[in-house]
């Protein structure tokens, strides 16, 4: 057996008005190419960069989310290399002293997270490449996991966990599917428990499901190789989405070949000596954090943890049920029972269409019809139908459960003629029941419900039933 060991790099475009270090647009749903550019972030010679405090600010809420350490003292460095898609010949990036230091997500202990700038885009085709200089300068941050995670699922989830923190600081939308987010997995297998093996680095990994399933594959690959005899050599690997294998891509350059230096173009940071960034003001700028929430879920209204989990996966869902919450007066009981309904029915319908819109889900009327489940005056099977018009057109649930018959009648002396009719007509059902057989009054009450086509409500007629027999 070899103990597999992943370490993760993460890149994530920040959402900010301005780029890294201009004040040219930094909009990534652009469409027409080379629209968001300026002399600096197309490295005409002579120009400038200046730091752009928002992506700072992101940078040190993210830190600070995490529980890292704020640099005091903090620079960018040059990052030198030659690419078409880098027009200055280095990147700005920060090497011996980023702005954050340790910290950890999702169990996981994170290394450092520094702040550097996006590259322009390049697509090859036809025989011709090109370049779009929109991405280019866009701020970015990087996040660096210890070499301590041991399994995909892991990966998985905390590479989950950092897109929903992001999204929660409006730090950024973190899409891998757009590119927002890039992900890269460190692997490697060892015999050995105090010794690492070689790492592989696994580039392109476009969703959360290929970053799990190319370290899976990788630790495979890795561990078969050596039981036969080779031998892992480090390499930078692509992942084929439709082979669902790694592949070879290049060997990877040492940090010595980037020959980074101290960027003598922008200032050194005091970061002590800002006082917008001071640990205290920054901690108090920082919104309810995921875990947070989740706990608050679980314990507020006594959830299930999946539950909880299921109900923070994403900004919208959380927002939704917390104005669902708010519209139920925050009575615990009322609430629990909205959670069940968001977790199972109406996840149920999503799940059904494809997709999840709580914009277009009014809050007060999923409270309403919550109401009307625990007032009986609709069943859960009611319920349900009642949900699905509701997300499909909208409107007032009770005019809804109306209109299709769906409320159920709290007329006893109209359900209990109800009832004598069915009793009058099930001699040997009645005769069973008096024996002393529970399964019969379940008969008897099907009928009932039968006879009332739905409008009767199960507790009160078996309630009905019960004395009449009695
Ligand atoms: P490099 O200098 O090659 O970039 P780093 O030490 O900076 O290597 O680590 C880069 C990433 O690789 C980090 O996420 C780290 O956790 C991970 N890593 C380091 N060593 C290993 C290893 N033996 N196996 C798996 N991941 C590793
Ligand atoms: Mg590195």
């Amino acid at each position: 057996m070899y103990r597999p060991t992943i370490g993760l790099e993460v890149h994530a475009e920040l959402k900010t008005k301005s780029k890294m270090f201009c004040d040219s647009a930094n909009d990534p749903d652009v469409t027409r190419p080379n629209v968001n550019v300026c002399p600096v972030c197309l490295a005409h010679p002579g120009t400038l960069p200046v730091i752009n405090r928002e992506a700072v600010r992101h940078i040190l809420r993210i830190g600070t989310a995490v529980g890292g350490a704020l640099a005091d003292f903090t620079e960018f460095d040059r990052k030198s290399y030659f690419y078409p898609d880098i027009p200055k010949g280095y990147q700005i990036s920060q090497y011996e002293h980023p702005l954050i230091s340790g910290g950890s997500l999702a169990g996981v202990a994170i290394t450092r997270v520094h702040l550097e700038e996006d590259t322009a885009r390049s697509t090859h085709a036809g025989g011709k490449s090109l370049v779009d200089f929109n991405r280019a300068g866009i701020p970015l941050m990087e996040l660096v996991t210890e070499p301590v995670i041991r399994d995909a699922e892991t990966a998985g989830r905390f590479a989950h966990e950092l897109q929903l923190l992001l999204r929660t600081l409006g730090a950024g939308e973190a899409n891998l599917e757009k590119g927002e987010m890039r992900i890269e997995a460190n692997v490697s297998v060892s015999a050995d428990e105090g010794v690492f093996g070689t790492k592989v680095e696994i580039k392109n990994l476009n969703s959360f499901r290929s970053v799990e399933r190319a370290i899976a594959f990788e630790i495979d690959r890795q561990s078969t190789l050596i039981k036969s005899g080779g031998k892992v050599v480090q390499e930078t690997r692509g992942w084929d989405e439709s082979k669902q294998e790694t592949f070879h891509q290049r060997f990877k350059e040492g940090s010595a070949d980037y020959r980074y230096f101290p960027e003598p173009d922008l200032p050194k940071l005091f970061l002590s000596e800002i006082p917008e960034f001071s640990p205290e003001v920054l901690r108090a700028s920082l919104p309810e954090l995921p875990w947070e929430r989740r706990a608050r879920y679980a314990q507020a209204y006594a959830l299930k943890e999946s539950d909880a989990a299921y109900l923070c996966a994403t900004t919208e869902r959380a927002d939704f049920f917390d104005a669902v919450a708010a519209a139920l007066g925050n009575d615990a009981a009322f609430i629990a029972r909205a959670a069940n309904y968001i977790v199972s029915d109406l996840a149920g319908i999503y799940a059904k269409r494809g997709s999840e819109s709580f914009s277009t889900l009014d809050a007060g009327a999923f409270a309403k019809l919550i109401r009307l489940v625990a007032s009986g005056d609709l069943s859960s099977r009611g319920a349900k139908d009642t949900l699905a018009i509701l997300v499909e057109k909208g409107g007032d649930p009770e005019s809804i459960a109306r209109e299709h018959g769906l409320i159920q009648s709290h007329d006893t002396e109209a359900l209990r003629d109800a009832v004598k009719g069915v009793l009058a007509g099930e001699a040997k059902a009645v005769g069973e029941y008096r024996a002393g057989k529970e399964a019969a009054l379940q008969y008897l009450l099907g009928k009932s419900m039968k006879a009332t086509k739905g409008a009767g409500n199960p507790a009160i007629l078996a309630k009905l039933i019960v004395e009449e027999l009695g």
